[in-house]
Order: structure tokens, then C-alpha cells, then sequence
């Protein structure tokens, strides 16, 4: 089981073969160069890479356990495409949690743990700042599970993980730079309520806000040079 944080960090530099065709194509996801439903080819990953099959085969098997990608039997991988049923159902059951949370929060936060928020909120302002979208997609997701550290109820935190990691996903698919900062204002604004103990107002910030986020999700398709845009990564790996 993951900890709170479940939005993983994406890390540049990885020894190990299967993690670096994981890590590239997590950034090339995450970077919006690989679309939703695009076929990853094993034949030509292996190429791409210069790997044995049994290596693409690991890292494909990886990627969708992290619900990344889609393995269809006879037809092959292929980047994950959530649809808006699942997306909606992630959300109503976050909205759930997180309104439980926020209300439970409003009691007990404790001046430290605004501190640590805050501390949270300048690292988004620094990434959106910097356009670092993976560093902005992650950190946008992670304040959801510092919420859920602080509570303090330990299997609630670790429901929320499993469905943020879901989330955040769909979120590195789907979210434009627009509504980027659009749920970074309002995780400004509910932190900002929380502090002053307004069970009302945080709650309903927090039910707009999982609203929000759930209505900017873009569900896009294109085709995509594979090769292209994977030796992209390959080549920012190698610096
Ligand atoms: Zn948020």
C-alpha cells in the first residue's frame, strides 16, 4: 500500500531498464505528446527503446496497473482512455470522503498543519510560475492527500490514496494549464476557509472545487507518431 502521497513523483533519471520505458512514457503522457487511446506497439517500443520484448511487456504491465495503460487481449496496449462514467464515479465517491474531511478539519486544524498547507500552495504557485506541468500535476493532486495526512484517520487516507492516484491520472490525461490554475485559486481559497474555521464555507468550496475539476476534464483523441514522440524522452532522459 502507497502512503498519502500517492501522486508519484515523476523522477528523471532511473537505472533500471523497464522503469526508464515507464518513466518515458509517463512523461510523455503527462506532457500531453502521447493521447489517450494511441497503440503502444510492443515491436516498436522494443526498437525504440532497444530492449527485449519481455522488458516492454514488464513496463507495459506496470503502466496499467497505474491504470496508465489498457491491455486488450488480441489487440494489444494501448494509453489508458477513461471513460466519463469512471471519472464520474472517482468524483462522487471523492466528494464524498472530502467534504468529511474538510468538515472534520475545521475543528481540529491546528496552526502547524495551516503552515504545512501554505507551505503546499507555494510550491503549486512556483510550478504553475515555472509551466513544469508534471511538477503542477502532482503537486495540484498531493494537496488532496496532505488533507487527507492531516485528518488523521489512516484508512481514510488510504481509500483517497487509491482514488487520487486514479485522479490524478486521468488528471495528467485531461487537465489544461487553464484549470491548472483554476484549482490552484480555489485550493487557495478553501485552505484560506479552513483557517478560519468556516465549516460551511470549506465544505462547499471543497464540493464546488471536485465539481470543477471533474467538469475540465478533456477527453481528446489524435493519433500520434509513436517514435517521434517517444525518442523525445529518450533524449531528455540521456541529459
Ligand atoms: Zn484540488
Amino acid at each position: 500500500m502507497p502512503n498519502a502521497h500517492a501522486t508519484r513523483p515523476i523522477k528523471r533519471s532511473s537505472p533500471q531498464p523497464t522503469q526508464r520505458i515507464v518513466q518515458a512514457i509517463t512523461e510523455a503522457i503527462a506532457e500531453r505528446r502521447l493521447m489517450p487511446g494511441t497503440k503502444l506497439t510492443e515491436a516498436k517500443l522494443c526498437e525504440i527503446f532497444d530492449v527485449s520484448r519481455t522488458l516492454v511487456r514488464q513496463a507495459l504491465n506496470q503502466l496499467s496497473r497505474d491504470h496508465l495503460v489498457t491491455l486488450e487481449p488480441a489487440r494489444g496496449a494501448f494509453v489508458a482512455k477513461p471513460t466519463t462514467e469512471e471519472a464520474q464515479q472517482v468524483f462522487a465517491v471523492r466528494t464524498m470522503l472530502e467534504t468529511m474531511i474538510v468538515r472534520a478539519l475545521c475543528k481540529s486544524i491546528t496552526p502547524a498543519q495551516i503552515k504545512l498547507l501554505k507551505a503546499h500552495l507555494a510550491a503549486e504557485t512556483r510550478s504553475i510560475v515555472n509551466n513544469d506541468i508534471a511538477e503542477r500535476t502532482r503537486l495540484l493532486g498531493e494537496f488532496h492527500a496532505v488533507l487527507a495526512s492531516i485528518h488523521g484517520n489512516l484508512v481514510l487516507s488510504e481509500i483517497l490514496s487509491d482514488l487520487l492516484l486514479r485522479s490524478s491520472l486521468i488528471a495528467l490525461m485531461y487537465q489544461s494549464s487553464q484549470s491548472a490554475e483554476e484549482s490552484h485559486a480555489e485550493h487557495e481559497l478553501l485552505v484560506k476557509a479552513l483557517e478560519d474555521g468556516n465549516t460551511a464555507l470549506a465544505t462547499r468550496l471543497m464540493k464546488q472545487h471536485l465539481h470543477h475539476v471533474e467538469r475540465n476534464l478533456k477527453l481528446e483523441t489524435q493519433t500520434t507518431d509513436l517514435k517521434a514522440v517517444l525518442s523525445q524522452s529518450l533524449s531528455d532522459l540521456a541529459r
